[in-house]
Parts: structure tokens; C-alpha cells; sequence
């Protein structure tokens, strides 16, 4: 049988303690997981690639079966190219219902018959983005409750 092959794709911008959760509760049901980070070159990011690229290395260092990557162009050209026939996606609340329903539809055709699985996560990481978080971290606060332990980032004290 083919190894069940999961591609979770996401800016991590930074990663935080919700996507570190859905890969974790994801990981039983495929052989490999990879994080890969979708490169758009119209997007402003806050953290470079080689810096969310290291987060994410350095957070699933121990897990044997995620591996780390990025890439450029559709997501479902990405997975056909690394054999890839599922994407993983996080939904917290019904807009991402409403936004990921449509993109998911996409990658099935685009992708000829991806498949997205969709974990709903905890509640306890239902109420915050990478968006909140970059807010909390340009606003100079403490963003450590929301991030894993590996990634350090000092509060600015103005
Ligand atoms: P994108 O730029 O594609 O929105 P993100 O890095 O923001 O990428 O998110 C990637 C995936 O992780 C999405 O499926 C999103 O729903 C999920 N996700 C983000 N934050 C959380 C969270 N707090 N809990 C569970 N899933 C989350």
C-alpha cells in the first residue's frame, strides 16, 4: 500500500500552538505529514522564510514523521509533485468553514482528487490567528502564551 502522505500548508507566520496541536492529533492517521510553507510572492510576511522555516524545524525536530518544506505556486500542484493525496487544514469557527469549503473544492479538481481532512480544533486554540498573534508581537506585547516553547520572541518594551 502507498504511504498516506498529508501535506499541511499554512504561512506559519509565526507557527503557533494551534497548528502544533492539529499536527499532532493528525499524526496517527497518516504515514508523514508535511509542514510546508506556501510562498506567495504578493504577501508581506512579518518573519522571513529561513526564520519560519527554522521555527518549524526546530518544533517538530523530535516528531519522525513531519518533515518541513516550502514551496511556490498551487498548493495542489505542490502535493501532486511530492506524492502527496490529502491536505490537512485547521477549522475554528464557520468563516474558515465558508473560506477552506471553497479552496478545498478547488484543490480537488486542481489537484485531481486531493482530498482535504479537516480537524476542528481544541477550544483552547480556537480564539486565536497567526494574525492575532503578529498584532500582539508589532504591539510589543507578550506573545509567548500562544507560541510553542522553541520559539522565543522578546516582548519590545517601549
Ligand atoms: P494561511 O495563511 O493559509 O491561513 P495559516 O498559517 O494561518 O495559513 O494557517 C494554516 C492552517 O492552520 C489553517 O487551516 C488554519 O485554519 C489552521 N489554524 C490556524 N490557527 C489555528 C488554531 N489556533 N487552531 C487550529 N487550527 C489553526
Amino acid at each position: 500500500m502507498k504511504p498516506k502522505v498529508a501535506v499541511f500548508p499554512g504561512s506559519f507566520d509565526p507557527i503557533t500552538m494551534g497548528h502544533v496541536e492539529l499536527v499532532k492529533r493528525a499524526l496517527p492517521l497518516f504515514d508523514k505529514i508535511i509542514v510546508a510553507i506556501g510562498v506567495n510572492s504578493s504577501k508581506k510576511y512579518l518573519f522571513s522564510l529561513e526564520q519560519r522555516l527554522q521555527w518549524l524545524e526546530d518544533v517538530f525536530a523530535k516528531e519522525e514523521k513531519v518533515e518541513v518544506a516550502h514551496f511556490e505556486n498551487l498548493t495542489a500542484h505542490y502535493c501532486q509533485k511530492v506524492g502527496a493525496r490529502y491536505l490537512l487544514r485547521g477549522l475554528r469557527n464557520a468563516s474558515d468553514f465558508d473560506y477552506e469549503k471553497t479552496i478545498s473544492q478547488l484543490n480537488a479538481i486542481v489537484g485531481d482528487g486531493i482530498e482535504t481532512i479537516f480537524l476542528i480544533s481544541e477550544p483552547k486554540y480556537s480564539h486565536f490567528s497567526s494574525t492575532i498573534v503578529r498584532e500582539i508581537i508589532k504591539g510589543g506585547g507578550d506573545a509567548s502564551p500562544f507560541l510553542p516553547d522553541e520559539i522565543k520572541i522578546d516582548p519590545q518594551v517601549s
